[in-house]
């Protein structure tokens, strides 16, 4: 074995180049098949569809069908090394909505007129590593141009998973959310949404601090401002993240690598949530925070740790469930869905399978074990229907399902 760097080259660079292929899903051996597949056959599945256009979610590929699209301007802690450079990452993704969802994938690089073309092929967009603030327009704009569901995954997956870890980290420090005193570090994508969905659980907005590169985002600041950190600007004295987190009970990092130092924990609420999400090093070492206080109820990006937020937990299932009921919309009843399902289904028993996965003897809800892990089968059978359901209630599926047999039908 090589380093990971090495390994990482050869995985990628050996037999066929990349980590994708098209893999056809039906029989193509005999003349029959190439008359069925192709013309003279294939125009009867075209009038249906002419007819009917829903029906193309009954003839192709559509409803299984996601589309991964950046621009390349935020790519993992790399940063804009643009669509070419970006696109093993793009990869990777469509790797895991395929191996935890069955979903497939294909990555476009060009932007908004290029992603909004591409609706009669996809039955969703899955927006992904775009800056903040460009990561907004796009995404709302889409939104509104489209029928098929838009999720930034950067955005809206972070913001769901750590709603769930949060819920239930807030059980073990026994605490509620509506009095919890809550601070963001970090004010792009992922922390914005974050706070975003964190308000709509309960927080209260003036129980909320948000922080950037250049400190306190706070009423009246005009230094690198725009309009989605005004809506978190705060009346508050603090001006530094140090004042900030002053007597804190929840901790968001979503920034950069040693943002949190060991006074600022020290300095925090009795039971402090310290969600340190930077990517690959988080804003404090695990091991730093846990030395300085016992009572740390803590989360990173890193699987070598307990607690693992990563989005893999949440974008394969969420499109599962919305494409399963042909949503025209991932929206907000649907993402709460996903955080309750999440929440709920860390209090199960943990089956064998999963704690041999992991090398473990033992799981059980408490402070190293807030969120399911990602290699949890269950989390499959437990969101999608979860997130089909929502889009049932909420008048955004186009087709209805029975939930107790679709669930049967993905356990399986
Ligand atoms: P982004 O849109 O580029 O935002 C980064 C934010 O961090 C900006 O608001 C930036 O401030 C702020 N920042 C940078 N240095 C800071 C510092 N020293 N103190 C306070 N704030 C600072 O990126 P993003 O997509 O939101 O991701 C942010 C981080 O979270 C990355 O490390 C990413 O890997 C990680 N992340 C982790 C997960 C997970 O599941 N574990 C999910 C999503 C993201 P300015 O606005 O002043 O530039
Ligand atoms: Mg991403």
């Amino acid at each position: 074995m090589g380093s990971l760097g090495e390994d990482a080259l050869e995985y990628h660079r050996l037999g066929r180049p990349g980590k994708l292929e098209v893999n056809g899903t039906k029989p193509f051996i005999t003349q029959r098949d190439l008359s069925l597949a192709y013309t003279p056959g294939v125009a009867e599945p075209c009038r249906h569809i002419h007819q009917d256009s829903e029906q193309v979610y009954d003839y192709t590929t559509k409803g299984n069908l996601v589309a991964v699209a950046t621009n390349g301007t935020a790519v993992l802690g790399l940063g804009n090394i643009g669509p070419l450079a970006g696109k093993p990452v793009m990869e990777g993704k469509a790797i895991l909505f395929k191996r935890f969802a069955d979903i497939d994938v294909f990555d476009p690089d060009q932007f908004i007129a290029t992603v909004k073309s591409l609706e009669p092929t996809f039955g969703g967009i899955n927006l992904e590593d775009i800056k903040a603030p460009d990561s907004f327009y796009i995404e709302e704009t889409l939104k509104k141009a489209m029928r098929i569901p838009v999720f930034h995954d950067d955005q809206h997956g972070t913001a769901i998973i750590t709603s769930a870890a949060l819920l239930n980290a807030l059980k073990i420090a026994n605490k509620s959310i509506e009095t919890v005193k809550v601070v963001y570090c970090g004010a792009g994508a992922a922390a914005i949404a974050c706070a975003k969905l964190h308000l709509t659980l309960g927080v209260h907005p003036e129980n909320l601090m948000m922080c950037d590169r250049k400190g306190v985002i706070y009423q009246g600041r005009k230094e690198d401002m725009n309009p989605y950190k005004t809506l978190f600007a705060s009346t508050t004295k603090a001006r530094i993240l140090e004042e900030a987190i002053k007597d804190a009970d929840v901790f968001i990092g979503l920034s950069v690598k040693g943002a949190l130092s060991v006074s600022m924990l020290k300095s925090m609420a009795e039971n402090p949530i310290v969600f340190a999400l930077a990517n690959p090093d988080p804003e404090i070492e695990y091991d730093e925070a846990i030395n300085a206080r016992s009572d740390v109820i803590i989360a990173t990006g890193r699987s070598d740790y307990p607690n693992q937020v990563n989005n893999v937990l949440g974008f394969p299932f969420i499109f599962r469930g919305a494409l399963d009921v042909r949503a025209t919309d991932i929206n907000e009843t649907m993402k709460i869905a996903a955080v309750k399902a999440l929440a709920t289904l860390t209090h199960e028993e943990v089956p064998y399978t999963v704690l041999r996965a992991y090398g473990l003897k033992e799981l059980s809800f408490g402070r190293n074990y807030l969120i399911p892990k990602p290699f949890d089968h269950r989390v499959l059978f437990w969101v999608a229907p979860a997130v089909a359901q929502a889009a049932m209630h909420t008048g955004v599926a186009r087709k209805s399902l029975d939930l107790d047999s679709y669930k049967e039908s993905l356990e399986q």
